[in-house]
């Protein structure tokens, strides 16, 4: 194969080189200076990147790790929550409330849309005892963003807690903890951060640590206070994955050199590319408006198959995307453009899948589509983004 693969997934995504190459470097010990350094800085530029002043925790797990140490450190068994779920990964919140044994109110959001506030303020309205409301700041399985803000301001005015997954949205669209007044926060290492899979990330807010010190976990390695007394020393509870946490440095130093800003104005301009791309080749959005930032997803005309078409993009271009997840594992097809992608990665991508989707006998009109997806990049980059 000549082309260079372009992973263009939801996540794992393409690592820098200068990510790849602090991989490359050998052990050092936890429990010396050197990693405490290490430590020190990734916890200043963690604080930057989530947008608060307290503790961000590092756990050694993939991202659905951080979701349940939140929740199980959150809420104890037969308290109720709400949980908005538009998707694969709000289905997932639901899971790991009911393994908790909490009483789960689900708030059913059509797949492809973002969730209405008024509704989760009449929920809350009908029902004083939710103690918490779950949601993802950016629906992954769909490539819908929900308005976390708005939330944000009606749960605020409750005793509830807002529990965010920001598992592909944290580093891709803006979502400042504290000025917005979120409760929990939590993300992994390989979406929006450049870093291969194994870490998870997740800050509280005071309301919230003080609700955790109310509640008995029974977890012995998912423990928030204990998490929190030793990343306070620039440590861990246990033998952390000291070489993502290396790396992790590197990556962050990118966003701190870059400016949050301006990744979040290429990751806009990223998604203007692509839907525009889709919209020229006359494919359907899946997502009509809300659009996720990290990901665009489509869906393909009755009778062919996602799979057909992400084996010849995989095949003749070396271009790697994602099928829908669930149910609609076959009808949709979702480019990932979150992290190390750049709008020369998206133009391959968008071409592979023109050329797959005429091969698998569907109909696109090749007309400029390419052209337009450019010149909404450049019109996006040159505008900027309007913050959610
Ligand atoms: C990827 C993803 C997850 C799952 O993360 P894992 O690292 O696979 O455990 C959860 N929520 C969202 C929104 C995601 O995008």
């Amino acid at each position: 194969m000549l082309d260079k693969m372009r992973l263009l997934t939801p996540g794992p995504t393409s690592l820098p080189e200068r990510v790849r190459l602090a991989l490359a470097r050998d052990m050092i010990h936890h429990r010396k200076p050197e990693f405490k350094a290490i430590m020190g800085e990734v916890q200043q530029k963690l604080r930057h990147l989530f947008g608060t002043e307290g503790e961000v925790l590092a756990l050694t797990a993939s991202g659905t790790g951080a979701m349940v140490a939140a929740l199980q450190g959150l809420f104890a068994p037969g308290e109720t929550v709400l949980v908005i779920q538009g998707g694969k990964f709000g289905e997932r919140w639901t899971e790991i409330a009911r393994a908790r044994g909490l009483e789960v109110r689900v708030l059913a959001v059509p797949e492809g849309r973002a969730v209405n506030p008024a509704e989760v303020a009449a929920a809350l309205a009908a029902d004083p005892n939710i103690a918490g409301v779950f949601v993802q700041l950016s629906e992954t399985s769909t490539g819908v963003q929900h308005p976390v803000r708005e939330l944000a301001e009606i749960i605020r005015k409750t005793p509830a807690l807002l529990v965010v997954d920001g598992i592909s949205g944290l580093g891709i669209t803006p979502c400042p903890m504290d000025e917005w007044g979120l409760d929990c926060l939590l993300t992994g290492s390989q979406k929006g951060l450049m870093l291969p899979p194994g870490l998870a990330f997740l800050a509280l807010s005071e309301r919230a640590w003080a609700k955790a010190g109310s509640v008995e976990s029974g977890n012995f390695y998912f423990n928030l206070a204990a998490e929190r007394d030793n990343i306070r020393k620039g440590q861990t509870c246990f033998t952390p994955a000291i070489g993502l946490l290396v790396a992790l440095n590197e990556s962050l130093s990118i966003f701190m050199e870059e400016g949050l800003e301006n990744i979040f104005r290429k990751q806009w301009a990223l998604t203007c590319m692509a839907r525009a791309g889709v919209r020229a080749l006359g494919l359907e959005l899946f997502a009509p408006d809300h659009p996720a930032w990290g990901l665009t997803s489509l869906r393909l005309p009755a009778g062919v198959k996602s799979s057909a078409v992400l084996g010849i993009a995989a095949r003749k271009f070396n271009v790697i995307m994602a099928a829908g997840q669930g149910d609609a594992k076959d009808l949709i097809i979702r480019i990932g453009h979150m992290g190390w992608v750049d709008w020369a990665d998206l133009a391959a991508g968008l071409h592979a899948l023109a050329e797959a989707c005429r091969e698998a006998g569907i109909a696109v009109n090749t007309d400029n589509y390419l052209e337009q997806a450019l010149a909404a990049y450049w019109q996006a980059w040159n505008n900027g983004y309007v913050a959610s």
